[in-house]
This record gives structure tokens, sequence and C-alpha cells, in this order.
């Protein structure tokens, strides 16, 4: 825990809580400094809330239940479709505290609300996204429906890299299916939710609907195993979602955990060679590297081994500076401690005898000297088994692995313990319908580097980067927040009505 805090002024701004409808200060003694990666200026603190403060949350969503739950449709609609328009109408002011709070350029953060603003117009659509099925005759007089009805206290549970599309992915659609919520935002950027929050109550969204608690793993495995909560929406690291999906499960939830990556590019030669390297670079240092769906495994298949020094040079070109700074490509990563993991990592891997084509450990930010800078690094030469390869790096490294088919490419992205995202860069449709027929990954871009599902479809994963069925957007994320419930139906008339006691399973 980082106490730090207790030193600073009282003029420090405070996160509050989000308890049935009001912003309120915790009475927590834990408290977390929320730090400007790029400057470590102290920009606010966050509590760590106490029991009763997530006690009091949860029980502010369950008694919201009851009436939220039979809220109309076209009302639940509106308040997204106002959510949307403000969401939309202060965008700039959420990009620069999400750029200040977690480092990333100011177009990327606007990039990161934009991506959660359509999931929140997707949720505007939810009048025809909850309809239920119909069938007239079934058998004689009888007709068979099903209700899609909400499941009750959903909690979320997000990661520090998208502040805002990440909250976005969870309460909009939860809410809008009927349900109430218990967000908790990661303790690293929690101001960007926060403004978030601000605006769904500005929306309509009723006291208890929308509930946010702060904190870390107690916070957590409080949700995880509360009696009243029925699902639990978890994106993150892997080690941290399988906790939280064992546990939640265990205690009965509904459970889906988004986890961690290691996401590979597949450069064949006849790939554009211009579009491919461009697309490449920017999906891996772009956000310095902190997105679950950027590039961190270059394989060049084949003629292609030769272009590493074009890629090398494009990531020379990359400017390292503050998120707000006009031109910047790549800011801060998120914290000291990230910062210091990654240049552990980069010693790995020239320890296990990777090359280091590019060394970004000494980047220097003139006046940002204290920020958490890791320049674009990229390593040559690296084989299945180095720790640069298995582990998920988090940060503005490229590792490049060089085999000769696309059939060996294929083997290595299925031999890797995650399955996020991938993209296969070439001109050859065959080459194409074969990559996406037998690669296991959940996300596959075909000359798209960064193939985030848009809302109507889903997000998913294989392997280490997913648990649980269901995705957190789209047609999953309803069915995730609701529950089927079939009604079948026979109405008498006399005239119709006859035959005597029937003791078969069989309708008639
Ligand atoms: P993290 O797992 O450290 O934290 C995620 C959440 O879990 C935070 O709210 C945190 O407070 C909480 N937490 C941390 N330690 C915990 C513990 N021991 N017990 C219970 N809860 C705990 O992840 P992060 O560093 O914030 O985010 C980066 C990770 O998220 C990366 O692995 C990235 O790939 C992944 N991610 C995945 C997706 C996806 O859709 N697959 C999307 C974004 C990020």
């Amino acid at each position: 825990m980082n106490t730090a805090s207790a030193n600073l002024p009282q003029t420090t701004a405070t996160v509050k809580l989000l308890i049935d409808g009001r912003f309120v200060e915790s009475n927590s003694a834990e408290w977390q400094d929320v730090i400007n990666p790029a400057t470590q200026e102290v920009l606010a603190r966050v509590p760590f809330a106490t029991d009763a403060e997530i006690e009091a949350a949860i029980a502010s969503a369950k008694r919201a239940f009851k009436t939220w739950k039979n809220t109309p449709l076209a009302t639940r609609a509106r308040i997204m479709l106002k959510l949307q328009a403000l969401v939309r109408e202060h965008m700039p002011r959420i990009a620069r505290t999400l750029s200040e709070e977690q480092g990333k350029t100011l177009p990327d953060a606007e990039g990161d609300v934009f991506r959660g603003l359509e999931v929140v117009e997707h949720a505007c659509s939810i009048g025809t996204l909850q309809l239920g099925e119909f069938a007239e005759n079934v058998a004689n007089g009888v007709d068979t429906y099903t209700l899609r009805q909400p499941i009750g206290v959903c909690a979320g549970i997000a990661p520090f890299n998208f502040p805002a599309m990440i909250p976005l992915w969870m309460f909009p659609m939860a809410i809008v299916c009927g349900n109430t919520f218990v967000l908790k935002p990661s303790e690293q950027d929690p101001l960007t939710p926060m403004l978030l929050a601000e605006l769904a109550l500005e929306a309509g969204v009723p006291p208890g609907v929308l509930n946010i608690i702060h904190g870390g793993k107690r916070a957590v495995d409080a949700v995880c195993t509360h009696a009243d909560i029925a699902a639990v929406s978890f994106v993150g690291s892997t080690a941290v979602g399988t906790h939280v999906y064992e546990l939640a499960s265990q205690h009965g939830k509904r459970v889906q955990a988004m986890m961690g990556a290691k996401n590979h590019a597949v450069v064949l030669p006849d790939a554009a060679k211009e579009q491919s390297l461009n697309a490449v670079v920017g999906a891996t240092f772009g956000a310095a590297g902190q997105r679950c769906m950027a590039t961190s495994v270059t394989v060049l298949v084949g003629e292609a081994r030769h272009w590493i020094p074009d890629i090398v040079a494009r990531a020379k070109t990359l400017q390292v500076n503050v998120g707000t700074a006009k031109g910047a490509d790549l800011g801060p990563v998120i914290s000291r401690h990230a910062k210091n993991r990654i240049l552990g990592l980069i010693e790995d891997g020239i320890r296990e005898g990777a090359k280091l084509e590019l060394d970004g450990r000494d980047v220097k930010v003139a006046g940002y000297e204290k920020g958490n800078f890791v320049g674009p690094t990229v390593f040559s030469g690296v084989s299945p088994q180095m720790k640069i390869y298995t582990t998920e790096i988090f940060g503005p490294v490229m590792v490049i692995v060089c085999v000769d088919t696309l059939n060996e490419a294929i083997d290595l992205v299925n031999a890797n313990p995650f399955g996020n995202g991938t993209g296969l860069f070439t001109q050859s449709g065959a080459a194409a319908r074969k990559f996406q027929n037998e690669i296991d990954v959940g996300q596959v871009g075909i000359n798209v580097p960064i193939p985030v599902p848009v809302p109507y479809f889903s997000f998913t994963g294989s392997r280490g980067s997913k648990l649980g069925d269901l995705g957190p957007y789209g047609k999953q994320a309803v069915q995730f927040y609701t529950q089927t419930k079939t009604v079948t139906t026979r109405w008498f008339d006399d005239a119709a009505s006859s035959g005597g006691v029937n003791t078969t399973i069989s309708l008639k």
C-alpha cells in the first residue's frame, strides 16, 4: 500500500465513492496516491473502501434493482442516449484527465474514450437487443416464448490501461439490460471513471443503479464472494483474472474474465511492405505497449526476415514525450514499478542471448526527467523459450521471431499460452483464409493491426486470455447480463378443450 499521501497537504483532492446516487468521502484509513506518470505529481488520493462502504454500495444496488429491473426499455435507452451525448460533449476534458493520470497521448486518450462511447451508442438499441423469441402452435393451441430478464446486482473490476473504454464496456450494457452495478476501477487511474460516473448521473441513472467503490484485492474478493452479487465482469492480468474467475465461480456467480495477452503479428514476404511495417510498429509501440491488443511479437516469415532494419528505422522515428505534448507517439508507462519490471525483462532478454536491435532504456524527455519513460525497444533472434517471448511485457518492447513458413507461424501462435489478438499481413487471400481458419486466437486481423471488434460484435479470447463463455459487449453481453426464461402457454376455449388427464410428457 502506498502511504506517501499521509504527508500531502490537506488540499490534495480525494477520490469519492459513489454510493446510492451520492459522491461520498470514504472513512478509510488506507489511501493511495494517484500519480501523473510523466511528472510524479500527486493528482489525488484514492481510498481503499472499508468493508462497511463496500457493503453499503452492494446494498444500495440491491435496493435499486427492485424498481430498475421493471423500468421500461425506452426509459433505459433514453438514459443511454443522453449518456452518449454527454460523453461526446465532454470527450476533450475526459481525454485530458485520462492522459494526465494514465500517460497516453491525447489522441490515444480520445480513442480510449471513443471506443467506450461506441458501446454506449450500441446500448441505445436495447429495445431490439433484449427481444425474446416466440413460437406459435408448438402444440395444439400452445405457444412458447422467451423473456430475457436482468439477473440482479453485477460487479465490474477494471484494469489501469483503458480507464474510459473498459468501465464503458461494463456498466452501460449491464444497466441497460435492467441490472444494477458496482464498479471497482483500477486504483492507479480512478479519476477518469469518476468523470464517467458523474455523466451517468447527469444522464439520469437513478440512485443505486451505478455504484463505485475503490480498492484492491480486499474489495475485489468482497464482491466475488458476496451473496448479493449475481455476476462479475473482470478485465486485467491473467494471474488476477484466474483468481477472480475461480473465487467468483465457487461462489455461484456468472463470471467473465478478459485477461492478458502476447499478440503476434505474422508478416508474409508478399505483404504490402510499407503499410504492413507501419501498422506493426504502430501497434507495438502505441500506448507505450500497454494495450491488451498491442502487437508484442513480430513473426517474420521467409524472406520477410530481411525487413528487421526497416522495422528498427521506423521505431527510431517515434517520439517519446509527455502524453499532452503535440506530436508525441508514446507517453510514459503507468508507474515506476511498471517501468522497473519492463527494464528487468529487457535485461533478461539480453542475458538469454536475444539481439538488442534498439535499446529504449535510457530515453530522456526534457523537462520530464522523473517520468516513467521507456523508449521503443526491439529484440531480434528471439526463441520461444526466452522469458521475453513467454511473458506479457506490457511495455514498448517488440520481440522478433523468424520462421520459414506460414504453417510454422501458425503453430508458434497456437502454442503460445495467450490467445487474445493476432494479425496476418499478406496479399494472398488463400493464406489469409488458412490463417483465420487454423489460428486459435480470439481477435484476428487480416492486414489490420489492432482488430478490436466494434460493439455489435463481441470481444473474445482463447487459452490464457479469457475465462468464461461470454464476452463483455455486443450480443454476448446481453446474454451475460440476462437470464432466459421460457414461457409455455395455453388458453382454454370451451369448444376446443376436451380429452382427459394426460400423464405423458408430450404436449398435444
Ligand atoms: P491487474 O490484473 O493488475 O488489475 C486488474 C484489477 O484487479 C484492478 O482493478 C486491480 O485493483 C485488481 N487487482 C490487482 N491485484 C489483485 C489481486 N491480487 N486480487 C484481486 N484483485 C486484484 O491488471 P492491470 O495491470 O490493471 O491491467 C493490465 C492487464 O490487463 C494486462 O495483462 C492486459 O493484457 C489486461 N487487459 C486485458 C484486456 C482484455 O480484454 N483481454 C483488456 C485490457 C487489459
